[in-house]
């Protein structure tokens, strides 16, 4: 039998949009884009003290931003309504009670220090860690005595004898014995559900086809996979996408980088970037097209083309990736995109730029074969608005001036030689031959004289024609921040 294409991205609002969510997200619309199914969005908010309404907010902002759209939702609403877990506890109840009725689950009335004791005994016998069962077949007036005694309880699933398979595009087909499996707690003492019971649950009510995500829930698909037997539905398919690896094969971390959605866009990565990388990661176009879209992704995307072995996030081949959007983008488009980075360094107000707004263009133009993210080009031209007094100098660029800057003497008679030839002025082609030739004159090595007035100017090790970056800070910026750059360096 085959099913209506229904797949669902159900995040908990505890935190940012994960870039590896992200992925999930993006993998589960485009399936059901290219094979005419629904993409539905759920928000797993069961966890009160973590979960909050901000960053719902930013979560459904971020997949909208990557350009997702959904066929239901918790701000759309839809025919499975609501979209918030929370309020569908009422639905988990009666899901609850209805295997409580037919012997699927049961009550365990077991304390915490019975089951501290319990794990203590095991971990003695170095045995694995699983609640023994104690409760599981308690008679039934003593367990309706007990319980209408107000003696607390928890619902714990019976698992019964046997193997399980399910399919898993990613992974293969999984089989697993039961016995790996405990009687695990479906609705904890206070009366509420836990993630592996709830998650069943709305997935059965809003008739999920596929479920795929992350690789972290694995573990948990087999209590899951044994609740669909019990309730006699059928099983979704699965696809549990590869973790998301740093470069040292470790799983990303926010120790190791950047983990959010937001990260990366702060850091002007070019949206269409950000999606190109998210799709490479656990699956290929083609294995040779690295750059592509979204719409390839929709024409092409499978399941059954996720590769299990871990996906690896590799930061320089992102990074790389951005400079090939940018340099796809038109000069205007560019300039638009890099505003707000430049904007957001304070330096600079909005109309000062668009009142200069060929002089931007200008520098935009320069920088756009070497700049991978919007944000490095705020970056690298942060020298631009900065006061003369404070232009700030790179450990790299200093060291480079200092090495080839034999003697100050050489700056400080190019500042004398240069301050006449200024007065109408920077003609950057004019300086820069004139520079050239007294160089020359002088017997001396380029460097010696570009490395220190770069600093100077800039603050940067390498950059822009040298003598661009004059004309775009003016003749009088250009002479103080060398008269400032020989007391720094002296
Ligand atoms: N709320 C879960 C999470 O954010 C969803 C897991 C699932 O897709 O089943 O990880």
């Amino acid at each position: 039998m085959t099913r209506p294409i229904r797949v669902r991205f159900a995040p908990s609002p505890t935190g940012k949009l994960h870039i590896g969510g992200a992925r999930t997200a993006l993998f589960n619309w485009a399936f059901a884009r290219r094979f005419g199914g629904k993409f539905l969005l759920r928000i797993e908010d069961t966890d009160p003290e973590r979960s909050t309404k901000e960053y719902e907010r930013a979560i459904l902002e971020g997949l909208r931003w990557l350009g997702l759209d959904w066929d239901e939702g918790p701000d759309i609403g839809g025919p499975h309504a609501p979209y918030h877990q929370m309020q569908r506890l009422s639905l988990h109840k009666e899901y609850a009670a209805d295997l409580l009725a037919r012997g699927h689950a049961y009550r365990c009335f077991c304390t915490r220090e019975r089951l501290e004791e319990m794990t203590k005994a095991q971990d003695a016998k170095k045995e694995k860690n699983a609640y023994d069962g104690r409760c599981r077949d308690l008679p039934l007036a003593e367990v309706e005595r007990r319980a209408a005694a107000g003696e607390p309880y928890v619902l714990r699933f019976r698992v019964p004898a046997g193997q399980t398979r399910f399919k898993d595009h990613v992974r293969g087909d999984v089989v697993f014995d039961n016995k790996e499996v405990e009687d695990w707690v479906m609705v904890r003492s206070d009366g509420n559900p836990t993630y592996n019971f709830v998650v069943v649950c709305d997935d059965i009510d809003m008739e999920i086809s596929h479920v795929f995500r992350g690789e972290e829930h694995l573990v948990n698909t087999p209590k899951q996979v044994l609740l669909y037997q019990a309730f006699g539905k059928p099983i979704p398919e699965f696809g549990h996408l590869p973790l998301m690896l740093g470069t040292d094969r470790k799983k990303l971390s926010k120790r190791t980088g950047d983990t959010a959605l937001q990260d990366y866009a702060d850091r002007g990565f070019p949206k269409a970037a950000i999606v190109n990388f998210l799709c490479l990661q656990g699956w290929a176009l083609d294995g040779t097209t690295e750059v592509f879209g979204v719409e390839e992704l929709v024409k092409h995307f499978d399941i059954k083309d996720v590769g299990k072995g871990g996906s690896i996030f590799d930061i320089e081949k992102f990074l790389w990736l951005g400079g090939e959007y940018i340099r796809r983008e038109s000069l205007e488009e560019l300039a638009q995109h890099c505003l707000p980075h430049v904007l957001a360094r304070g330096a600079v107000t909005e109309a000062d730029l668009r009142a200069r707004w060929p002089w931007f263009l200008g520098i935009v133009t320069a920088e756009r074969e070497r700049i991978r993210t919007y944000g490095e080009f705020a970056e690298r031209t942060a020298y631009l608005f900065a006061p003369d007094e404070s232009v700030a100098y790179a450990d790299d660029a200093l060291a480079a001036a200092k090495k080839h800057l034999g003697r100050i003497e050489t700056l400080r008679a190019y500042l004398d030689w240069l301050r006449p030839r200024l007065a109408d002025g920077v003609d950057a082609a004019a300086v820069r031959d004139a520079t050239k030739a007294w160089v020359a004159e002088r017997g001396l090595k380029m460097p010696a004289l570009f490395q220190p007035l770069r600093v100077a100017l800039t603050g940067l090790a390498g950059g822009p024609d040298l003598f661009d970056a004059m004309g775009w800070i003016g003749a009088p910026s250009t002479l103080r921040r060398i008269e400032i750059a020989l007391e720094r360096l002296a």
